[in-house]
């Protein structure tokens, strides 16, 4: 279908990207790399009166690294990750998971930004950053603030941000270089958005035991979970075949996903356990 009429601007700064949202009180919406919002445009799910595109904002373009953490500007590309080789030493969970993200076309356009503020429960950065207890600093006509992952997410295409708020930078705090993590996801294409996916890392402590074991799942509810019962089996525990098939019972147990055209509920509470034990075998070695 054609896109529904729509005014268009492309301010050169944040600020100025702010007020256009906010003098037109709900009725516009950040325009990213169009991945998602222009199918929404044309299938008339959303219907703005003005796009306000942020490609000609420079400070939301930039991949900082720092002994705090890493931060993404919003209008980071897929591909911006994966070409920054400092990103597999400063966060390679990250740079894991975003090797699931669609096709080499897709990740020329699609950016972190545009990702978040979308909030599809399978997209694989929502998973990392709740995951990861990132902050989403954000900014509107109130002021900037940082929401914490776990608060960001509202359920499908629903998240935290105000009509007049955009994404600024997304902050996953720092990465010990001797952490331990997996990622594991089941798409039925290369490509595809996961039916089930799962993110997990741990430290280890002296005694060979895992500590600080955080594990989120992404496809199996209406956003990306921590998977609470597996991290208490992780917690304290040698990562062994004995913890790993514990970890994938807890995992299928944790979760209650419901039917929908892709696949049964019941399929992907086992696939999610399955994906458990992938991930925390490709931790352990
Ligand atoms: C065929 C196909 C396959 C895909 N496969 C996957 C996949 O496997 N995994 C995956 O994770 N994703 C996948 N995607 C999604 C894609 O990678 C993008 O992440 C997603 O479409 C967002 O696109 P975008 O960044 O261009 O944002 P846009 O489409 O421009 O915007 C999306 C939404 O975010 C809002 N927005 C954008 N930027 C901001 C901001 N800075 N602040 C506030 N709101 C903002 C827009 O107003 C809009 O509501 C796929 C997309 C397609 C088309």
């Amino acid at each position: 279908m054609k896109l529904p009429p729509f005014e268009y601007a492309c301010p050169g700064s944040i600020a100025e990207a702010v007020a256009l949202l906010a003098a037109h009180d709900g009725e516009a919406k950040p325009l990213a790399g169009g991945q998602s919002l222009v199918p929404m445009l044309a299938f008339r799910v959303a219907a703005p009166s003005l796009l306000v595109d942020l490609r000609k904002v420079p400070e939301l373009r930039q991949i900082k690294i720092a002994a705090d953490g890493v931060t993404l500007g919003a209008m980071v590309r897929w591909r911006d990750i994966l070409e920054d080789a400092r990103l597999v030493k400063a966060h390679p969970l990250l740079v894991a998971a975003v090797g699931h993200v669609a096709h080499y076309q897709i990740r020329n356009r699609g950016t972190v930004g545009g990702s978040l503020a979308h909030a599809d429960p399978a997209a694989e950065l929502p998973g990392i950053v709740v995951t990861c207890e990132a902050k989403i600093a954000v900014l509107g006509k109130a002021g900037a603030r940082a929401i914490p992952a776990a608060d960001f997410f509202r359920g499908p295409l629903t998240t935290a941000l105000k009509p007049d708020e955009i994404i600024t930078e997304i902050r996953l705090p720092a990465w010990p270089a001797r952490r331990r993590f997996g990622f594991a996801e089941f798409a039925r294409r290369r490509g595809d958005f996961a039916l089930a996916a799962v993110a997990l890392f741990y430290d280890a402590a002296g005694d060979g035991k895992a500590t600080n074991a955080h594990v989120g799942a992404t496809g199996i509810a209406d956003r990306p979970l921590r998977l609470a019962a597996v991290e208490q089996v992780i917690n304290g525990s040698k990562i062994d075949a004995a913890t790993i098939a514990e970890a994938e019972a807890a995992a299928s147990a944790a979760v209650d996903p419901p039917d929908d055209i892709h696949a049964g509920g019941a399929y992907r509470k086992a696939l999610i356990g399955v994906m458990v034990e992938r991930a925390l075998c490709s931790a352990a070695a």
